[in-house]
């Protein structure tokens, strides 16, 4: 006999399919959203939906968007010869906090990972080398911040190997940044003196 009705238990593995959360949780959300006024259960959920349709890929470096060009791309006080390349959005907003870099980003959407069969053509690696051989904006530097874990050193190798061929400057952030650390995790002052502290490759 199932414990719960089948709405329930749907909305309860419905939950549970979402990133960090368990089944405890799913069930304490679930039960927490029937016991919502309906009104709000509404909003949710059109957030959530409105969200997945209109937010989309930056044209220029790939963020997630509301417009075709994100703020940072369309603001012709950013150096936009200078790119920082990012695993993802977060790491982006991250560094932005920071409000100590004046480039402009790159996001990958990822780290290549053999194990997880994650290789060079499923992040935004190709777009990458198209923006550092568009001659209508040359690229003086490209800023490696992939994380310091295996996959974002594994990326950030296989990214100065396509990148410097091109007769681009190719620099690695300071590994200031503790071992397999989330960019997000890590404080600004961390994240200001990997910037500064960054090598050629
Ligand atoms: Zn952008």
């Amino acid at each position: 006999m199932e414990l719960y009705s089948g709405y329930v238990n749907r909305l309860v593995s419905e939950l549970a399919a979402l990133p960090g959360i368990g089944d405890k949780s799913a069930q304490r959300l679930a039960f927490h959203m029937i016991n919502m006024p309906p009104e709000k259960v509404k909003r949710l959920a059109d957030t959530m939906i409105e969200a997945r349709s209109r937010v989309k890929y930056c044209s220029c470096c790939y963020t997630l968007t509301d417009t075709e060009t994100c703020p940072v791309c369309s603001n012709p006080a950013r150096d936009h010869a200078q790119i920082m390349v990012v695993e993802d959005t977060r790491d982006m907003s991250a560094y932005e906090k920071t409000q100590k870099y004046g480039g402009v980003y790159h996001v990958l959407h990822g780290a290549i990972a053999p194990m997880l069969g994650v290789g060079p053509n499923d992040i935004k690696i190709k777009e990458l080398v198209a923006r550092c051989s568009d001659e209508s904006n040359p690229v003086s530097e490209v800023i490696l911040a992939t994380n310091s874990s295996i996959e974002g050193e594994t990326t950030a190798m296989y990214i100065s190997k396509l990148i410097k061929p091109l007769g681009v400057k190719v620099t690695r952030i300071a590994s200031g940044v503790p071992v397999g650390g989330d960019l997000e995790y890590i404080d600004e002052i961390t994240l200001t003196r990997a910037l500064d502290g960054r090598v050629e490759v």
